[in-house]
């Protein structure tokens, strides 16, 4: 509601018309109350913007100009909140591991990214979304040492070693979006795009 107010009064259209409707009445009404001739005060505002060095035709291109403005800004709103099919892209599994995300948008770009990525818990009794990383173990390879990062439910307090990675699940989610292989799966919209 608030909202809606907000935008009402900075629409420069809107308030040179509400100002062109209301003048007339509002400087009859104070040529009433001074007791002086109707018109009178209508006709000094009308001088005031013909003498003026500010002229009449100014105002109206600039309030032309201002409606310009906001009906593109209002168009490429409308273009960032058009809804992507793929914002019902959220999950995917990898090897013995399903991997779960969200979308978020950055308030100043309106980039969309993948947020939250993580890798869900096998347990088929637990089905919890939040396992975390639990430890690194190193792992020597003759002349070479490797790293094996642990999983732990933050529910069943299983330990996993999750097949793949953040940044590569992260490239495998960009290639289907990009190659339109994706497969939806859920049906609701992140906050960001149920706007309009
Ligand atoms: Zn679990």
């Amino acid at each position: 509601m608030s909202d809606k107010k907000e935008h009402w009064i900075k629409n420069p259209w809107i308030v040179g018309v509400v100002l062109l409707v209301f003048t007339p009445p509002l400087s009859g009404i104070w040529d009433f109350i001074k007791g002086i001739p109707y018109w009178t005060t209508l006709t000094t505002i009308w001088n005031w913007f013909v003498n003026c060095e500010l002229k009449l035709w100014w105002i109206l291109v600039y309030f032309f100009c201002m409606g310009l403005i906001s009906a593109i800004k209002a168009e490429i709103q409308k273009k960032r909140y058009i809804p992507r099919t793929y914002l019902r892209f959220t999950a995917l599994k990898y090897g013995n591991f399903k991997w779960k995300w969200t979308w978020a948008q950055d308030n100043l770009t309106k980039d969309i990214d993948i947020s939250n990525l993580t890798p869900v818990c096998p347990n088929s009794d637990c089905n919890n979304n939040s396992i975390y990383e639990s430890r690194t173990a190193s792992k020597k390879d003759g002349r070479f040492t490797s790293y094996v990062k642990y999983h732990t439910c933050s529910i069943c307090n299983k330990e996993f070693v999750v097949d793949g990675h953040d940044s590569m699940i992260r490239n495998i989610i960009e290639d289907r979006i990009r190659a339109n292989t994706f497969v939806e799966t859920t049906n609701e919209l992140p906050e960001f795009a149920r706007k309009s």
